[in-house]
């Protein structure tokens, strides 16, 4: 084929998709895409300079004024059993709490062990959770584990971080919450959404490089936070994050700790 046919070839193609671009009507969702996003006021993330005397010092203040404002905060979960806050926890993610204890008491009721779980069809487990979201993914998690949980542990709840880590679908979260809202023991801290996104803001960790590198932000609130504060801490940041530290639009104005926290802002109209 000559070059020249070539290039006609080329240019009747390009004066093709230059009429189609021009025919295609503007959907909705490409005004949406390039409309600029609603101003929000979040704060920024603020490197402190801190040494880490001062800020272990701070972190201290946080957690006196956090004890102060929520008094004994525990876990939203309703459950009566560490199997119940197992299945609850693995349901939570990517939920609310108010709709995970919406479904739980019909569940809790069908299911009343490990057994029952492990030996549930995947089609009735999953109709049966369906309402919590990614239920296909949560269905092979609470099955899995009660797998192990039956055959490995006696149909218990194991107590400790290193078998509850082999659970499928459990990882160092879902093993925070148990082994401290039921077990009563403080191996970690959770850190949810709402402990990553908070603990950035308040410039209590410097590992993270983001809300989302769970693993670092927890190493560092372990050393700033004293061990028996753990459990308590994450989970009054947590009632902070849900009520005044919103992650759109955190409301400094009415906040507690806005004088220990570097991200503050003044006006949160
Ligand atoms: S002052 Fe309070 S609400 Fe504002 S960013 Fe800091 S912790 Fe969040």
């Amino acid at each position: 084929m000559s070059s020249r046919h070539s290039a006609t070839k080329a240019t009747k193609k390009t004066s093709k998709r230059t009429k189609a671009a021009k025919k295609r009507p503007t959907t909705k969702r490409s005004v949406k895409k390039a409309a600029k996003p609603p101003a929000t006021k979040k704060p920024p993330v603020v490197d402190t300079g801190e040494s880490d005397t001062k800020r272990k010092a701070r972190a201290g203040k946080i957690l006196d004024q956090l004890k102060r404002s929520y008094g004994p905060a525990t876990c939203a979960l309703s459950h009566t059993s560490a199997l119940e806050l197992l299945v609850a926890t693995i349901l939570s993610a990517q939920s609310t709490d108010e709709n995970v204890n919406r479904i739980t008491p019909e569940l809790f009721a069908k299911y009343p062990d490990a057994a029952a779980y492990a030996n549930a069809t995947v089609d009735e487990l999953e109709n049966d959770i369906r309402s919590s979201g990614f239920f296909r993914q949560k269905t092979k998690s609470i099955r899995g584990a009660c797998r192990m949980i039956v055959d490995e542990f006696g149909g218990q709840v194991p107590d400790s971080m290193d078998d509850l880590l082999r659970l499928p679908g459990v990882a160092r979260k879902t093993a925070n919450v148990i082994l401290g809202t039921w077990f009563g023991r403080n191996d970690g801290v959770v850190v949810d959404t709402h402990v990553g996104r908070l603990s950035q803001r308040m410039s209590l960790t410097w590992r993270s490089k983001n809300d989302k590198d769970a693993v670092k932000i927890e190493r560092d609130l372990m050393e700033m936070i004293p061990r028996d504060d753990w459990t308590y801490f994450a989970h009054a940041m947590i009632l902070h994050g849900r009520q005044v530290c919103l992650a759109r639009k955190p409301r400094c104005a009415s906040c507690s700790v806005a004088t220990l926290c570097p991200s503050a802002v003044e006006d949160d109209d």
